[in-house]
């Protein structure tokens, strides 16, 4: 696999590449922003699986520089970075990182994860190109989810909803009636394991039923989850 790691310390890039080349990984390093954009622009050349992405970079500010590869692909990014507290996390989870790793990690948990966010993206790209999986749009009563262009309406008229709100209901909507554990969820859609998330899927859920005007549409399964109830037909 191709991984793009994106480090302005030469020893840290240094020793992180070998590491990563005993893996199995062909690493092409860029010392900053610029430099990891310009990397990502080569037609022709097999994609990146991952970037690994170091926030404190010379040149730009790595949670922009975040934004602009997501821009351009949707090659998963893996933030590493010294600042663990709580808002920079969510703020690079919300600038389309994959993703976040905090230094001083370990090689294990870091090899792990980027296996586990290239497994991720090729599972879905598999599905795409096959067609497998859920249908482009799935309908619930007068609710229309339409998963490539991200729309969401109700009774035909569309229904804004923020990024992820989208994503917990279209992760909801793969599959009516069946119960998605609370980890499960918090794992899929802030694409983190991490306990701090507070009440921020209850709040996200709330949104949900309030925008779509159907209180009964996301079931809580106390101690459990959650699940759509398809409503029955009128
Ligand atoms: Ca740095």
């Amino acid at each position: 696999m191709r991984l793009l790691l994106v480090e302005d310390d030469d020893h840290v890039a240094a020793a992180l590449s070998a590491i990563l080349a005993r893996h199995g990984f062909r690493v092409t390093h860029a010392r900053n922003g610029e430099e990891a954009l310009q990397a990502l622009l080569p037609a022709g050349a097999p994609p990146f699986g991952v970037v690994l992405l170091d926030l404190g970079l010379p040149d730009q500010d790595g949670y922009e520089v975040c934004g602009k590869i997501r821009k351009r692909t949707a090659t998963p990014v893996i933030m590493v970075t010294a600042r663990a507290d709580v808002r920079s996390r969510i703020h690079g989870l919300n600038m389309g990182a994959d993703d976040y790793v905090t230094k001083p990690y370990d090689t294990g948990e870091l090899l792990a994860r980027i296996h586990a966010v290239a497994r991720r993206a090729g599972a879905s790209e598999e599905a795409a190109a096959t067609g497998t999986g859920t249908p482009a749009v799935v309908r619930l009563g007068t609710v229309s989810i339409e998963l490539p262009t991200r729309r969401v309406s109700v009774d035909g008229a569309d229904v804004p909803l923020t990024r992820k709100e989208f994503d917990l209901l279209a992760l909801l909507a793969q599959q009516p009636g069946v119960v998605f554990r609370r980890e499960q969820i918090i794992s899929e859609v802030w694409r983190t394991s991490w306990e701090g998330t507070g009440r921020t899927l209850e709040v996200h859920v709330a949104s949900l039923r309030s925008k779509l005007r159907m209180p009964a549409l996301i079931e809580t399964v106390r101690g459990v989850g959650y699940r759509l109830v398809a409503p029955a037909a009128p």
